[in-house]
């Protein structure tokens, strides 16, 4: 009966987080593209789910790709797909901006639903956004 020592509890396994790395969106041409691959997403291939998403004009897409792949590899991916129509995608328009504020949040690990957005009623952006505090 030897004495068991009490294990260690294993620090919880957090998988090395991948900078959202910035490309030029094909969309709207504005360098707001953001690649996150989510490892903790997998399919029966064993491949990982990268979100891509557009800061300026809100393009949002999925892709699964192999878990190796870096942010510019699954940029590139999504390029040929997106200019060869063969994915699917959706503007959303949930944050306007993406930026440092959205990085600290990932840490709370939030995960999004899937809300398949259908159909491409996203409405126009308005660029008339002008402040009316003109004080005379
Ligand atoms: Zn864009």
């Amino acid at each position: 009966m030897g004495r068991r020592r009490k294990r260690r509890k294993p620090q919880l396994l957090r998988a090395p987080r991948t900078l959202p790395t910035v490309f030029e969106c094909p969309h709207c041409g504005a360098k707001a593209l953001t690649v996150e691959i989510n490892k903790k997403e997998r399919n029966e291939k064993g491949e990982v789910k990268a979100i891509i998403r557009c800061g300026r004009c809100g393009l949002y897409a999925e892709m699964w790709v192999p878990e190796i792949f870096h942010p510019v590899d699954v940029y590139s991916k999504f390029l040929d797909a997106y200019l060869e129509g063969k994915i699917e995608y959706s503007f959303t328009k949930e944050e306007a901006s993406i930026s440092l504020s959205e990085l600290a949040s990932q840490e709370a690990g939030e995960e999004e639903g899937e809300e398949a957005v259908e159909g491409g009623e996203a409405g126009e952006s308005r660029e008339g956004a002008e402040k009316e505090d003109r004080v005379w």
